[in-house]
């Protein structure tokens, strides 16, 4: 049975061609998990994009890493971290999802899998990412606090014809990270998360602090509740605001979506937005922030 909700799309930032190729497919008929793949995939080969993907920034030693998961509606999820030459790492994670026993792969067994299943390799650094680096390396200062508008990971939830909600989540993590650094992007609970008796959520920003309270997981919940997308999203953000003194020097941002096809977003510093296709139409929302006042 169809439903008359559905299809939705929405996602993290202002990705408006990422989120239209999911709406567009979803309208088509596509599941929603093949709906949000193609959607995130917009972002994974834009060598603009310097946060997802090809062209993302690389880690302090010049190597490019990225970090993808995929969640369906049946509860199933794929993860792929530290993963080098693969551009399309969210269809990678459902690889890992549907043709192995596990749920998460890392690096080299991540790229092996990648091959053997007719994914090619690529160079993944571009030359204004190269450049870019080499400029960082002239001070190489590292700090953990981050330029609060300096995140593109994109986090995306689908709802199909059939009202199923699944996501993805693909990342190349913060830029210039510790080797062998992994953010909350690929983590089935913090950087996405769906139930489709309830809704699914995704984050992006400073991955640490989304881990320690298992963000999507915890708006999923509050969903679960009775909390609309929007009420759960504030409730979120601030767990995050009131265990850390230090918020407002890092940016966390969330977008929720309930199988009502009601959706949300919240975030600690005013400048996130998200994506959101609906009847038809993909509108790009400004998110309410906590420190907005
Ligand atoms: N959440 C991502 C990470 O911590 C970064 C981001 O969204 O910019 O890896």
């Amino acid at each position: 049975m169809t439903n008359k909700t559905a299809p939705v799309a929405i996602c993290t930032w202002g990705f408006t061609k990422a989120n239209q190729a999911a709406g567009e497919a979803l309208e088509s008929g596509m599941a929603a998990l093949d709906a949000a793949i193609k959607g995130v995939a917009v972002e994974e080969e834009n060598i603009k994009n310097t946060t997802v993907g090809k062209g993302g920034a690389p880690d302090r030693e010049g190597n490019v890493t990225l970090d993808a998961c995929v969640m369906d509606s049946n509860g199933d999820c794929g993860a792929v971290v530290c993963v080098e030459n693969i551009t399309n790492v969210a269809a990678l994670a459902k690889v890992v999802m549907e043709e192995t026993p596990h749920v998460m792969l890392a690096g080299k067994g991540a790229e092996e899998l990648a091959y053997k299943n007719g994914f090619q390799a690529e160079q993944l650094l571009t030359d204004s990412s190269e450049a870019a680096y080499r400029e960082w390396l002239k001070t190489s200062e590292y700090k953990p606090i981050i330029n609060i508008e300096n995140h593109d990971t994109i986090g995306m939830l689908c709802m199909d014809q059939y009202g199923d909600i699944a996501g993805a989540c693909t990342t190349s993590g913060l830029s210039y990270k510790m080797k062998g650094r992994v953010g909350d992007s690929p983590i089935i609970g913090s950087g996405l998360f769906v139930d489709n008796e309830i809704g699914g959520a995704a984050a992006t920003g400073m991955g640490e602090e989304i881990m320690k309270t298992v963000g999507s997981f915890l708006i999923v919940e509050l969903m679960r509740q009775g909390k609309t997308p929007q009420e759960a999203c504030e409730e979120a953000v601030q767990r995050i605001i009131s265990r850390n003194k230090n918020f407002k020097n890092f940016q966390v941002a969330y977008i929720a979506l309930n199988i009502k096809g009601e959706t949300g977003s919240y975030c600690i510093h005013p400048g996130f937005a998200m994506m959101q296709y609906k009847d038809g139409v993909n509108t790009r929302i400004t998110s309410v922030a906590a420190l907005d006042s």
